[in-house]
C-alpha cells in the first residue's frame, strides 16, 4: 500500500512535510531506545505493586456519601506510596488540579510569621496569587502573613547552593519549594540528581523546614522520582503523567508521614482528614491510568524530542534542545513573532482528536498574568498528557507544546503545523 497517497491527499499533509518529518524521526530514532528501556522498567514497578495490594475489581466499586472504608481510595494510596518510595501518600479527585494540590501544600505547611522560599526562581504562574507575588490578593498566603523570598537560578540555569547556604540563616524560613518542570518559561527542568544535591545540603543547614516539590509534568521521565530524596512531599497533578491520559481528574502527593498527615488536614478538615472522601465514578481509571503512564509518557517524550529536531533544524531555537536530557515532557520552541505562535498552536488545535474544528485564539485566562493561546483538544479537558500547546503572548514568542497520547498523533500534528506554516509563508521545506 502506497500510504503517502494517503497522507497527501487524504489527510492534506505538504509531501515535503511528510519527508521532513520521516528524516527528522530516522535521525533520532537511536535515542527512542533508551525511553523505551525506562518505560519498561516503570513499567515492571508498576506491575509488581498492583501485584503485591492484590487489585481486584472490587478497588473499582463506587462509593457514596462519607465513603468511609473506600478501598480502592486507600488502596490507591498505598499504591502511590510504594512506586514513589516514600512513607505515606495521598491520591484524590477532589483535588481540581495541581495548583491546588501545590496551594493545600502550602497552607498545610505554613503558619502567619512564616517565610516560604523558593530556590528555583520564579514559580509557576497560578502560584503567584496563592503566594501573593505581585499582588496581596485576598486568601493569599502574603494575607495570611506568610513572606515570601526566591533564589533565582545560576545563568547556566542551575540551583544557587551558595545562595542557600545564605538565606536559610532566616529562621522564618519554614518551606523549600522547588519546582522540577521548566512550566511555562524556557529555563532548564531540574533533574532527580540536582535535587537530590540540593535537599541534601538544606538537610544539612536545617532540620526544621519541609521540602516542597513541584513534581508536575515530570513523573516516569526518569529513573526515579523527588520522593527518592530527602523531601518532604512531592506533589503533581493526575491529568499529566501519571494519570496516564485516563484519569479525568485529580492530583496526589507523596511524602513522609508528618507532612502527608498535614496536608489531609487541609484537603478536608482537621480531625476527618483522609477518611472521608467518596467516588461514585470508580477509581476504575485512576489505577488503568497509572498503569499506562509509563507508556504514555514515553509517547510524549518521543514526540517532544522530534518536535525538537524538527524546529531546531527549521532555525529556531528550541527549549531542551533535542539531544539534552530530559526531565519532564515539555518542549519549548521560540518563534520569532506572535503571528507565528498563533499559527503554531492554531494548526496543533486542527490536528486534535477533539474539537478539532475550533480555532483558538489568545485570552484573559485565570490565573495568568498576559493573554495565553491555547490548543487543547483533548478528551479530558485540559489534560496536558494529551498532545497540547500553551503559549503566552508575550516575548519572547515562545509556545510550549507536551503531551501526545501516541507518538503517531504527534508526529501527524507536526506534519500539519509544517504544512499550514509553510503555506503561510513562514517556513520554507526544502
Ligand atoms: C501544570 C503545572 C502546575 C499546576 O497546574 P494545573 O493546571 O493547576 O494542574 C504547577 N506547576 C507546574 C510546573 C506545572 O507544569
Amino acid at each position: 500500500m502506497n500510504y503517502q497517497n494517503y497522507y497527501v491527499n487524504d489527510a492534506v499533509i505538504h509531501p515535503k512535510a511528510l519527508q521532513f518529518v520521516n528524516k527528522a524521526q530516522d535521525d533520532i530514532i537511536s535515542m527512542f531506545l533508551k525511553i523505551d528501556e525506562r518505560a519498561q522498567y516503570h513499567q515492571s514497578r508498576i506491575l509488581n505493586t498492583f501485584t503485591r495490594h492484590r487489585i481486584s475489581q472490587r478497588h473499582f466499586a463506587a462509593t457514596s456519601g462519607y465513603g468511609y472504608g473506600d478501598d480502592g481510595r486507600d488502596t490507591l494510596d498505598l499504591v502511590f506510596k510504594d512506586l514513589f518510595g516514600c512513607e505515606d501518600a495521598l491520591v484524590r479527585p477532589q483535588w481540581v488540579s495541581g495548583t491546588h494540590v501545590i496551594s493545600d501544600s502550602l497552607y498545610a505547611l505554613l503558619r502567619p510569621g512564616d517565610t516560604l522560599l523558593s530556590i528555583s526562581g520564579e514559580p509557576y504562574d497560578t502560584l503567584h496569587d496563592v503566594i501573593g507575588i505581585k499582588k496581596c490578593v485576598p486568601g493569599s498566603l502574603c494575607e495570611w502573613q506568610v513572606d515570601y523570598k526566591q533564589i533565582e537560578l545560576t545563568p547556566e540555569g542551575c540551583i544557587n547552593q551558595a545562595e542557600i547556604e545564605k538565606q536559610l540563616i532566616d529562621p522564618t524560613i519554614k518551606v523549600v519549594l522547588i519546582q522540577r518542570s521548566r512550566g511555562y518559561s524556557i529555563r532548564r527542568s531540574l533533574t532527580i540528581k540536582e535535587i537530590r544535591e540540593s535537599i541534601e545540603l538544606i538537610r544539612k543547614l536545617r532540620n526544621d523546614v519541609f521540602v516542597l516539590v513541584d513534581n508536575c509534568y515530570g513523573e516516569f521521565t526518569e529513573d526515579q522520582e523527588p520522593s527518592s530524596t530527602k523531601a518532604d512531599l512531592v506533589v503533581g497533578s493526575l491529568i499529566k503523567n501519571p494519570g496516564g491520559g485516563l484519569a479525568p481528574t485529580g492530583a496526589y502527593a507523596a511524602g513522609t508521614k508528618k507532612a502527608i498527615q498535614l496536608l489531609s488536614s487541609r484537603l478536608t478538615s482537621p480531625g476527618i482528614g483522609r477518611e472521608v472522601g467518596s467516588y461514585p465514578s470508580s477509581y476504575q481509571y485512576f489505577y488503568q491510568g497509572l498503569f499506562l503512564a509509563p507508556h504514555t509518557v514515553a509517547q510524549a517524550l518521543k514526540g517532544a524530542i522530534l518536535t525538537g529536531r524538527i524546529f531546531d533544524q527549521l532555525g529556531y531555537r528550541v527549549f531542551p534542545h533535542w539531544s539534552d536530557h530530559r526531565s519532564d515532557i515539555i518542549q519549548a520552541i521560540e518563534f520569532h513573532s506572535s503571528e507565528e505562535l498563533i499559527s503554531f498552536c492554531q494548526a496543533i488545535q486542527s490536528a486534535s482528536p477533539v474539537e478539532g474544528y475550533v480555532v483558538p485564539y489568545p485570552w484573559d485566562m485565570p490565573g495568568y498574568d498576559h493573554q495565553v493561546i491555547m490548543a487543547a483538544g483533548a478528551f479530558v479537558q485540559g489534560a496536558s498528557i494529551e498532545l497540547s500547546a500553551d503559549a503566552p503572548i508575550k516575548k519572547p514568542y515562545v509556545a510550549y507544546l507536551q503531551g501526545g497520547l501516541t507518538f503517531e498523533h504527534v508526529k501527524l500534528a507536526i506534519m500539519k503545523v509544517l504544512t499550514v506554516m509553510q503555506k503561510e509563508g513562514y517556513i520554507q521545506l526544502i
